[in-house]
C-alpha cells in the first residue's frame, strides 16, 4: 500500500522522520512539488531519495548512493563523458551467484525533455535492489543477469532542459557552420545510419549529426556495450522514451521483419500485457515505428543489428499526449510500478526461451 503525505519542504525532514522510526513502511511522501521519498518494506528501513525530476548532478548523486546503499549487489560504473564533460554515471546490478552472467543494459534520456523516462529507470533499478531480498524472481533475474543501467544517457541536454529550453531534446554539441547547437542522438547509432527518417539539418529536432557516433554520449555508450559483449552475452537492451504508450521492436529503418521477429513480437506483447494489469495503462507493441514513419540510426536497431542482441528495444512510456513530456509528477510512480511490471514479464520471456 502506498500514502501520499504533503508537506512543506520546511517540515519534510521531521516527518521523514517520523516515519522512518514509527517503521512504517511503503509511504510514498510528496514535497517541494518535485520529489518523492519513499520508504520501502522490504530493506531495513532504508529512505531512499526516488529522484523525481531532479538536476542530472542530484541523479549522479543518487547512482552513488544506492552503490552505497546496496554494496553486494550495486556498483558504479563510468561509461564516459558528456560534450560538456558531465558524468555519464551508470550503476552494474547483480548479485554474484555466478561466474558467466548474462547481461542487461537499459537507459533513460537520451531524449533530454522526457522526463518521466529517467525517473521510470530509476525506480525500477531501486525496485530490483529492494526485491532481491525477498522476490524469488528478482533473485533469479540479478543472479542470472548483470543489470548495466544508466539513468540519463544525455545530461548536457537534460541540464539544458533545467535552465533553459524545457523542451529541448537533442545534445548540446555545436555544429560547424550552423547557429544551432545539438544532434539527435536516437538518429546518431550507426547501424543505417545516414538513411531516411533523419534529417542532415543541423537546426532540426531529429538532425542525425555529421557522422554516425559524432555524439561522444553515444560512442561512450555504444564502445561501453561492445567492450562489455567480448566478456559478457547482453539479452536485452531497452531504450526508453516518452511518449506514446509503446514497446517498439526492430526494425525502425525498414517495413522488413527481423530474423527473430516473432521471439521479440511475443515477449514485448507480454510486456505491454503486464504494464497494462498494473492500472490499466494501454500499451502497443511490434514493428511499430516502420508502418507509420521509417528511421534510421536508431537505438533499438543498433543493439539488435550491431550488438546483436536479440531483445532490442525502445519503449515510449506514458502517455498518449494528454500532458506529453510535461506528465505530472503524480504519473511518477505509477509509471515505475507499471514499467517495473513490464519489465518482469520481458525477463520472463526471455528466460523462458520463449520460441513461437
Ligand atoms: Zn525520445
Amino acid at each position: 500500500m502506498n500514502v501520499k503525505m504533503l508537506s512543506s519542504p520546511r517540515h519534510c525532514v521531521s516527518l521523514l522522520l517520523a516515519v522512518f522510526v514509527s517503521g512504517c513502511y511503503g509511504y510514498s511522501i510528496r514535497y517541494d512539488g518535485y520529489k518523492v521519498l519513499r520508504v520501502d518494506a522490504s530493506n531495513e528501513r532504508h529512505l531512499r531519495l526516488m529522484n523525481q525530476l531532479q538536476h542530472d548532478r542530484e541523479i549522479a548523486q543518487w547512482v552513488k548512493d544506492i552503490a552505497a546503499t546496496y554494496p553486494s549487489l550495486a556498483t558504479e560504473v563510468q561509461v564516459g563523458l558528456s560534450y560538456e564533460g558531465r558524468e555519464l554515471r551508470a550503476l552494474k546490478v547483480g548479485s554474484e551467484q555466478s561466474e558467466s552472467k548474462e547481461a542487461i543494459w537499459f537507459h533513460g534520456t537520451l531524449h533530454s525533455r522526457e522526463w518521466i523516462s529517467p525517473a521510470t529507470v530509476m525506480f525500477m533499478t531501486n525496485q530490483l535492489l529492494v526485491d532481491y531480498s525477498h522476490d524469488p524472481d528478482v533473485q533469479k533475474y540479478l543472479d542470472t543477469y548483470d543489470f548495466y543501467i544508466l539513468p540519463v544517457m544525455n545530461p548536457d541536454g537534460y541540464e539544458y532542459t533545467w535552465t533553459d529550453n524545457r523542451l529541448w531534446r537533442k545534445t548540446r554539441s555545436p555544429n560547424e557552420g550552423s547557429p544551432c547547437y545539438g544532434t539527435d542522438g536516437n538518429r546518431n547509432f550507426e547501424f543505417m545510419w545516414g538513411e531516411p527518417g533523419a534529417s542532415d539539418d543541423p537546426c532540426d529536432n531529429n538532425y542525425r549529426g555529421p557522422f554516425a557516433h559524432s555524439e561522444i554520449e553515444v560512442k561512450s555508450v555504444t564502445d561501453f556495450i561492445l567492450d562489455t559483449s567480448e566478456k559478457q552475452t547482453f539479452s536485452l537492451f531497452i531504450d526508453f522514451h516518452c511518449y506514446g504508450q509503446m514497446w517498439i521492436t526492430p526494425w525502425a529503418y525498414s517495413i522488413e521483419e527481423p530474423l527473430h521477429y516473432s521471439e521479440q513480437h511475443t515477449c514485448a506483447g507480454r510486456a505491454a500485457s503486464a504494464i497494462e494489469s498494473v492500472h490499466g495503462t494501454p500499451y502497443i507493441y511490434g514493428n511499430i515505428i516502420s508502418n507509420a514513419d521509417p528511421a534510421s540510426g536508431l537505438t533499438l536497431d543498433w543493439g539488435y543489428g550491431t550488438a546483436n542482441i536479440k531483445h532490442s528495444y525502445l519503449v515510449e512510456l506514458r502517455d498518449r499526449g494528454e500532458y506529453g513530456f510535461l506528465l505530472p509528477e503524480d504519473q511518477i510512480i505509477p509509471s515505475g510500478e507499471e514499467t517495473y511490471a513490464g519489465l518482469k514479464a520481458m525477463l520472463d520471456c526471455i528466460l523462458e526461451g520463449q520460441v513461437v
